[in-house]
């Protein structure tokens, strides 16, 4: 066979799709599995999305749209996004894309290449790690820490910057975690960074909208400083419970956006039209059902964390933010991928070991709490009756 490139030969697969495979495999069996590895709400998009979305698919678009999005589109994100956090935004910074990934897909590309570094979180959302990894530049990763409430420390994270480093990568509220970063500490980071003009951020805000009682979220666009090198992430998967549409959008500094719209013309074309149309109903219409998303996942966050810190060996901080609980389970006296792989093998429980999020993961699982409450329920019995067995 001819050589393969090495940057993507030596790509791993996110674990949490290797679990669902073996959760699936094992329900097939008949097994009773609770699912809590996979990241995804267990609701349907709000009503008016889905009829929007059947309007689109008789009435078009049918053909391929602009590479970056309808425009109507465009400048509806434009307006959502500068209204909630009361920054000018416009339809020319922002690129409609299918999913999140391919915003810091992309700005991994961007800013890669031999030589150059990209900053990223560990424990963290895994892809982050193989995307840099594809765009040749070295991954260096930055702690994110237990004691800060799953935070990081800002001056930590700039005495990681070097000459070659050309993008960090930050990710609040935050998968695996649910830690949503000290707005102090994002604070500190922006101020610091203004001494490396060389360093681009990419600001992960996908469960920016999941963010509940105690915590405060601030976005990384309220820095006017460093507007020209902010790139944010966001979507429609999350909030609106529509990660199989494929929908997200990412607000990138003006000069970029004609380099992204030639990545995407020579990867994908465009995005799917009818999942476009569904994503301008969804930002243009009532915003209830969402906020009932949010405190149905408030209210289960209390259950998974008060029944986590029940377990013997088992400790849980309250994560401020997105639908996960990562206990630190070093009590138990069990490394997390045994823990995990005998939860979903002889108790059905599906979680992913946190050592699959960095090697800072080791010692904690990553659980879901995209589920219902009895089944949550169900699931922390079992893990008590392992956990004493
Ligand atoms: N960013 C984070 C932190 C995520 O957890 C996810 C999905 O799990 C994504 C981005 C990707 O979202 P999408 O499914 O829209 O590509």
């Amino acid at each position: 066979m001819s050589q393969l490139n090495p940057n993507i030969t030596a790509i791993e697969e996110e674990g949490a799709f290797a679990v669902l495979d073996r959760a699936l495999a094992l329900k097939a069996k008949g097994a009773p599995i609770i699912n809590l590895g996979i990241g995804q709400p267990d609701f349907s998009p709000p009503e008016h999305v889905l009829a929007a979305a059947e309007k689109a698919a008789r009435e078009g678009p049918h053909g391929y749209t602009s590479p970056i999005g309808i425009p109507a589109l465009r400048e509806a994100v434009a307006a959502h996004v500068a209204g909630r956090f009361k920054v000018p935004v416009s339809a020319d910074e922002v690129v409609i894309v299918p999913g999140g990934k391919v915003t810091f897909y992309f700005a991994c590309l961007l800013f890669g290449g031999p030589g150059s570094e990209i900053l990223y979180p560990d424990p963290g959302f895994p892809p982050y790690r193989e995307a840099i990894r594809s765009g040749g530049a070295t991954g260096v990763p930055y702690p994110i820490r237990e004691e800060r409430d799953f935070g990081f420390d800002a001056e930590e994270v700039l005495s990681l910057i070097t000459p070659r480093t050309r993008l960090i990568i930050i990710n609040s509220p935050a998968n695996p975690t649910g830690g949503v970063v000290d707005a102090r500490e994002i604070e500190k980071l922006a101020e610091g960074l203004l001494r490396h003009p060389g360093v681009t951020v990419l600001s992960d805000e996908i469960y920016s909208q999941l963010v509940f009682s105690g915590a405060r979220f601030e976005s990384f666009l309220a820095f006017p400083e460093l507007r020209q090198r902010t790139i944010l992430l966001d979507g429609w998967s999350k909030t609106f419970a529509m990660t199989g549409w494929r929908l997200g959008f990412g607000v990138w500094p003006k000069p970029l956006v004609e380099h992204v719209r030639k990545l995407i013309t020579v990867d994908h074309s465009c995005t799917n039209g009818v999942a476009q149309m569904a994503g301008l109903a969804a930002i243009t219409g009532p915003m209830d059902e969402i906020e009932r998303f949010r405190q149905s996942f408030e209210t289960r966050r209390k259950l998974v964390v008060d029944g986590l810190n029940a377990l013997p060996g088992v400790s849980c901080r309250m994560p401020g933010g997105a639908f996960y609980a990562f206990p630190n389970i070093r009590g138990t006296g069990r490394p997390s991928r045994d823990l995990a792989r005998d939860l979903l093998e002889e108790k059905h429980v599906a979680l992913i070991p946190g050592e699959s999020f960095g090697a800072n993961g080791a010692g904690y699982l990553r659980l879901s709490y995209a589920a219902s409450e009895k089944e949550l329920t169900e699931a922390l019995g079992r893990m008590r009756d392992h956990l004493n067995g």
